[in-house]
């Protein structure tokens, strides 16, 4: 399962499972990625069940919670397991619902102009080291394809939906990956 990631290389492979969840289209340009944190059930990784989730067939009957979350039609473009591999949704050229109700320096509807980049965790759990080399790797992608998206514009969720969202959490490392972008963008640059 290779296509789409059209516009966009990357040094491995990516797992592409197409979504319901998206608006077909762009309308004004990407110039934002959006971090989020998700594990299905919280807290337990590898399930495959965020997977499902992403494809509207999360099974009602495996979990408690999941009777209201089996209803929400929801995806990110990208989903980072914690081995570091690569998941996709949606097209970037398409608007995937994984924001929900935000606005980031007063331009609502994130999604919109965001790219959505869920990470298999949550507030507890340290994010693995293959986590952040893809997640680099794949931000230093969508950089190239959309200059609008710079420093400052990779923002978490808690940033674009205050009070009502808390991921990436106090686990995840910013600093780990702005260096990891200045160093990549300047092996880019030559
Ligand atoms: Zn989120």
């Amino acid at each position: 399962m290779s296509p789409p990631l059209r516009f966009l290389t990357l040094p491995f492979p990516v797992l592409w499972w197409p979504s319901p969840h998206f608006t077909p289209g762009r309308p004004t340009e990407v110039d934002l990625i959006v971090l989020h944190y998700i594990s299905l059930p919280p807290g337990v990784f590898g399930t495959g069940d965020v997977i499902d989730l992403f494809l509207g067939r999360l099974d009602p009957r495996r979990y408690a919670d999941y009777a209201h979350l089996c209803r929400m039609r929801v995806s990110a473009h990208f989903f980072i397991d914690r081995g570091g591999r690569i998941h996709q949704f949606v097209d970037t050229e398409d608007t995937a619902w994984h924001a929900g109700e935000s606005a980031f320096e007063g331009r609502a509807r994130c999604n919109e102009y965001s790219i959505g980049i869920e990470l298999e965790g949550d507030e507890i759990h340290p994010f693995t080291a293959s986590q952040y080399t893809s997640l680099i790797c794949l931000c230093r992608a969508l950089m190239l394809r959309y200059p609008g998206i710079r420093w400052g514009r990779v923002v978490g969720h808690s940033q674009i939906a205050p009070g009502r969202k808390k991921d990436p959490g106090p686990r995840f490392d910013w600093e780990r990956l702005r260096r990891g972008l200045e160093k990549g963008g300047d092996t880019e640059r030559g």
